[in-house]
């Protein structure tokens, strides 16, 4: 049996994205003055945020895996994170 790894593994969810409505808003005034900002960026499993060329961070909501990590290590008030409208998101394929 062949071990898969990470990378094709995410490769077999399915991603059905929410053009109209992001469900992860960052309150880039405050992600920056508390660190969180760094956080968001360091412990993403899927990549979701990074900085953007205008110092803000970028975040691309469609690769989200709502494990709920950037909840856990963001400070109050520099996240708002909820789990995409119904029909919208991740769909695991391997558990
Ligand atoms: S819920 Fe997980 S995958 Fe989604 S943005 Fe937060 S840390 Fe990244």
């Amino acid at each position: 049996m062949k071990t898969l790894t990470t990378t094709e593994l995410l490769a077999r969810n399915r991603y059905v994205t929410d053009e109209e409505e992001s469900h992860i808003t960052v309150n880039q005034e405050a992600a920056k003055a508390t660190g969180t900002a760094e956080r968001l960026i360091r412990c993403c499993p899927a990549d979701v945020y990074s900085w953007a060329a205008d110092g803000t961070v970028a975040v691309e909501y469609a690769a989200c895996l709502e494990c709920g990590t950037c909840l856990a290590v963001a400070d109050p008030g520099t996240l708002s994170w909820h789990y995409p409208r119904g029909g919208f998101g991740i769909q695991f394929r391997e558990g």
